[in-house]
């Protein structure tokens, strides 16, 4: 029983180099994010009733769902959640990338401007010890917010709306930059889908 499946990529392995190398890229969607799947499918494998509900309801809803089930479900749906959002807003730089004049205005008004925004980014990211994320969201007042989670945990479990997302763990980059995550965070900014952005941005607004 799969009930959920492994998105394929927008792009080829090796369209986002020299920032991510292709390795990083295959191992990274064909084995760290298809073992997310496999297991969350495994962990819901007995719930019948919760296989029909989106990733989003269940992770939001976590403490609702079998206690036998959490930390799986958390672990592995928030990893399959965060990677799927992960490969939509990544993409090879192509110079017609602009975000919307409504997200750019958002980002200004949270954060005094676009500098202001990748320097908050780039702290989050940096800052966030061991495996994680940084985020840029949209909060419960309808603001952008950028913070960070541990491990797979997703914003929804705040009740925030992920637009934008930076895996840091270490399997993320640790093949092209070892432990230099600062570069890999500054290389980043080159690769990010504003266009997907702008999207998830106005879907999340309502
Ligand atoms: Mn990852």
């Amino acid at each position: 029983m799969a009930t959920h499946s492994l998105p394929e990529l927008g792009f080829a392995f090796d369209a986002l180099e020299p920032t991510i190398d292709r390795k990083t890229m295959e191992i990274h969607h064909g084995k760290h994010h298809q073992t997310y799947v496999t297991n969350l499918n495994a962990a819901l494998e007995n719930e019948p009733s919760l296989q029909s509900q989106s990733l989003e309801q269940l992770l939001a809803n976590i403490e609702s769902l079998p206690a036998s089930i959490q930390t799986p479900v958390r672990n592995n749906g928030g990893g399959h959640l965060n990677h799927s959002l992960f490969w939509q807003v990544i993409a090879p730089p192509t110079g017609a990338n602009e975000m919307s004049p409504a997200l750019k205005e958002a980002i200004d008004k949270a954060f005094g401007s676009f500098e202001g925004f990748k320097e908050t980014f780039t702290k989050a990211a940096t800052t966030r010890f061991g495996s994680g994320w940084a985020w840029l969201v949209v909060n419960e007042s309808k603001e952008l917010e950028v913070y960070s989670t541990a491990n797979q945990d997703n914003p929804i479990m705040d009740g925030k709306q992920a637009i934008l997302g930076l895996d840091v763990w270490e399997h993320a980059y640790y093949l092209n930059y070892q432990n230099r995550r600062p570069e890999y965070i500054a290389n980043f900014f080159s690769i990010i889908n504003w266009e997907a952005v702008s999207k998830a941005y106005e879907k999340a607004i309502g």
